[in-house]
């Protein structure tokens, strides 16, 4: 990990004392938690070398870009920046290149921005998407019911959807690698990146960090740092040589996505009213076809044990009555089989008595 990297990880104490007059300001305009980790991206850094790209396919065990559903070159072939791309189920991040109006080439990176206050998670019924106090915005594949209500409410159509897998419908996004963070670790592009166009760090460390840079370079960066306030203020934060509507960023307001959300539902009541009823329905639906599912399942499996155990009775009756049968003629085979020697010894023995008896005695004997 290179030093600057983690300037405002492990000088937090530091920094904030050298300015803070300026984290005061941040504090009191910035809603979430105050030690909520967030990350810089600075374009006026960043060259557009794609190894935050790699390293992220390498820490999130993505497929490589010739294994894309439509294979792509790969991260060392630069020649894709010239594409407007966007994230999807197979990469969580991209750089793009802009020509500013005034002529200059600049690079940005884009993934989720980890909202303070995510209007994906605010429209997730069944709570798939959650906020954390660490800042990641991480999504929970279990409860997921595939209603993609986030991918329309993110502001930054950030969700990503593979269509390909019907069977298995999950959303995919930058999970700003939680579980590194959770390991104490940093994001896996941060730590890739060679110019240190990205820093890691607490939120309002990384909103001092930008104001230092645009204070010591007032030529080199426009006079804002997006992220800082829109639609509630998101935990990636960036900072621009050119204004950032020049590098595809949306003009939002300040109001947090979920306050504009319910608004705009008010106005069309007939939405407000049956949208939480219709996902409510698909996810019953979603729900009880499992459930009918495991009872089909549960109620096949005692049929067949009792078929089974019905077949295994008439089985051992058979063999009973077999083995009676053939035991009953055994014993008819033995007794026939007794009777007969009995007979033939009877005749045996009676044979030469009854010889005796027939033959006459000597003449001059008187017969008895
Ligand atoms: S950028 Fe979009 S997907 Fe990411 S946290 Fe914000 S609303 Fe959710
Ligand atoms: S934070 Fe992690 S998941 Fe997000 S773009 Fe960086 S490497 Fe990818
Ligand atoms: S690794 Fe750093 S310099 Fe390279 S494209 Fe990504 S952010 Fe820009």
């Amino acid at each position: 990990m290179r030093r600057r990297k983690f300037l405002s990880l492990i000088s937090a104490g530091s920094l904030g004392t050298a300015l803070a007059p300026r984290t005061g300001t941040a504090a009191a305009t910035i809603s979430g938690h105050p030690e909520t980790l967030g990350v810089l991206h600075d374009s006026a850094l960043c060259i557009g070398c794609r190894k935050c790209e790699a390293a992220c396919r390498e820490v999130n065990n993505l497929p490589t870009p010739d294994k894309y559903k439509t294979p792509e070159k790969p991260f060392t072939d630069l020649s894709v920046l010239e594409r407007k791309r966007r994230t999807d189920f197979q990469r969580f991040t991209v750089v793009n290149k802009y020509r500013s109006k005034d002529g200059r080439t600049v690079f940005r990176k884009f993934q989720c921005n980890h909202c303070q206050e995510p209007a994906c998670a605010s429209a997730c019924f069944v709570r798939a998407l959650v906020k954390t106090p660490q800042g990641p915005v991480i999504y929970k594949p279990d409860l997921c019911v595939g209603c993609r209500y986030c991918m329309i409410a993110c502001p930054y159509y950030v969700p990503a959807y593979d269509y390909g897998n019907a069977g298995n419908p999950l959303v995919y996004k930058c999970t700003m690698c939680a579980p590194r963070l959770a390991r104490g670790q940093a994001p896996g592009c941060v730590e890739n990146c060679p110019t240190d166009a990205l820093a890691f760090g607490r939120r309002l460390d990384l909103l001092e960090l930008a104001r230092a840079r645009i204070a010591a370079h007032p030529g080199r960066y426009t006079p804002r740092i997006y992220g800082e306030q829109e639609m509630g203020g998101t935990n990636w934060l960036y900072l621009s040589p050119v204004p950032h509507e020049e590098l595809g960023q949306p003009r939002l307001g300040k109001i947090p996505a979920p306050e504009l959300t319910s608004g705009a539902l008010g106005a069309v009541a007939i939405v407000a009213g049956l949208w939480p009823a219709f996902l409510g329905g698909l996810y019953c639906i979603s729900r009880r076809r499992d459930k009918t599912a495991e009872q089909d399942a549960a109620l096949a499996a005692a049929t067949a044990r009792e078929t089974a155990e019905a077949e295994a009775q008439e089985t051992l009756r058979q063999a009973l009555a077999k083995a009676e049968k053939e035991k009953e003629a055994a014993i008819a085979r033995e007794v026939k089989k007794a009777r007969e020697e009995a007979a033939r010894e009877f005749e045996e023995k009676a044979a030469p008595q009854a010889k005796e008896e027939s033959t006459p005695p000597p003449a001059g004997e008187p017969s008895s």
